[in-house]
């Protein structure tokens, strides 16, 4: 596993075993000597990608792989390739004297190959920032177990999970940057076991988008969403509340006379109501999702562009489409105090949405620097861990009123 514990005297993690893969002897020398210092068990050196899949094949678990992105024989695009099918729990580290655009894509790329990036050095290699990496591995991998793949999970389940109400919701309040005031929360669909264990939607929700199953769980989420509201309000919390839906869903004619229903059952009024749709669900040109959308606003609600700057929304979309929210993908959030380019994304995104009158709210704020920079940058709101997790509606009511 790439989990490992962290030894609490040294904040270290344990002996791990380590492979480091590199052309060069002097830099598969000094990186291996640094992983010694680090508490690096077993080191295995290889020289090129040829040599990493032998050594792959014959013990595949090593805990970290430490690899160079070029050699003669290979590239790490290649690589990865085969680290992704032989060792899939490894930790790595690149290494590298790409230019950090290119790193920044072989990253990206492993990531999309569900494996465990611990980030990369460039060369020549500083043992602060080797250091640094081989932390971030006791700490195990990042929020996002349920992306993979979870073979145990059928639509027979999901099914029975929906008819019999498992299927709840956690609430991420959205705080406004500059009064700190909760405006808005949104509502994330969870799938609870008996045992109380909860399943997150990266896992079923491609179950339930194959298996035709989404109206019906869009119909879970929004009834759930909309009590969860009613219920606020009846304790004196106003608060909008935001709900995702999917692009197979907006071409459902009855949806937008469906949420104002349940909401005026939940006594909420439907301005309270934020529909969040990302930017492939709107990437078509077809009638009914733009119809369902604009039906929506007509009825009173609002409209948010989701994970704005990772799809492929054109600005004539944005023009056409009557959207009142734009929210910041947490990908430019977490990367903005490092990285230029993402900061500048962050500003000009911003500085469209206000010259298109949206307001705007970044995603994925984990640490008090980063609130700091989106209210800089001119973010209206923020929603992130760093304010608080997901959780279950009668916790958030709790949970503000401690406050
Ligand atoms: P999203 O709509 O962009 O929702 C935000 C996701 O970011 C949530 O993941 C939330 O838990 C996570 N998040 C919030 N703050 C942070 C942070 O500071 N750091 C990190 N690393 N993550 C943070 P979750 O709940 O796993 O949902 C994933 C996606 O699944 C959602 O992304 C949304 O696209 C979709 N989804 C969730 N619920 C529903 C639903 O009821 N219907 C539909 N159609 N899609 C849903
Ligand atoms: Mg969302
Ligand atoms: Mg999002």
């Amino acid at each position: 596993m790439s989990s490992l514990a962290t030894d609490p005297r040294t904040s270290a993690p344990p002996a791990f075993d380590a492979l480091v893969v590199d052309d060069d002897d002097f830099v598969r020398t000094v990186v291996a000597q640094q992983l010694r210092g680090l508490g690096a068990g077993e080191i295995a050196l290889a020289s090129g990608g040829h040599q990493a899949r032998e050594l792959l094949r014959d013990r595949p678990h090593f805990e970290l792989i430490v690899c160079d992105l070029m050699m003669p024989d290979s590239d790490g695009v290649e690589l990865l390739r085969d680290i992704a099918s032989q060792s899939p729990e490894s930790a790595l580290i690149f290494m590298s004297s790409a230019d950090p655009k290119v790193l920044r894509s072989v990253e990206h790329i492993a990531v999309k190959r569900m494996l465990h990036v611990l980030g990369s050095v460039q060369k020549p290699i500083r043992s602060a920032s080797l250091k640094e990496l081989v932390r971030r591995m006791a700490r195990g991998r990042p929020d996002c177990p349920d992306e993979r793949p979870c073979p145990g999970v059928t639509e027979a389940m999901l099914r029975d999970a929906i008819v019999d109400n498992r299927i709840r919701i956690a609430v991420q309040p959205q705080f406004n940057l500059l009064t700190g005031e909760i405006e808005s929360a949104e509502a994330l669909a969870r799938w609870t076991h008996d045992d109380g264990t909860s399943i997150g939607p990266g896992l079923f929700l491609p179950l339930a988008e194959r298996c035709g199953l989404m109206d019906a769980l869009t119909d879970t989420v929004v009834e759930r969403a909309l009590e969860a509201v009613g219920m606020l309000q009846k304790a004196g919390i106003q608060m909008r509340i935001a709900i995702n839906i999917s692009p197979s869903t907006l071409t459902r004619p009855i949806l937008p006379e469906h949420l104002v229903e349940v909401a005026r059952r939940h006594d909420v009024p439907a301005s309270r109501i934020v529909v969040e749709v990302t930017e492939t669900g709107i990437a078509g040109d077809a009638l009914p999702p733009l119809e369902v959308l604009t039906r929506f606003r007509l009825r009173g609600m609002e409209l948010a562009i989701d994970d704005f700057g990772t799809g492929y929304s054109s600005l004539a979309r944005l023009r056409h489409i009557p959207f009142t929210e734009l929210k910041i993908d947490r990908s430019f959030v977490a990367a903005a105090r490092a990285d230029q380019e993402a900061r500048r994304i962050v500003e000009s995104s911003v500085r469209l949405a206000r010259d298109l009158g949206l307001r705007t709210v970044a995603e994925g704020i984990e640490r008090c620097e980063d609130a700091a920079l989106m209210r800089a940058l001119g973010c209206d709101l923020g929603q992130g861990f760093h304010f608080a997790r997901p959780m279950p509606p009668a916790q958030l009511l709790g949970w503000i009123g401690s406050r």
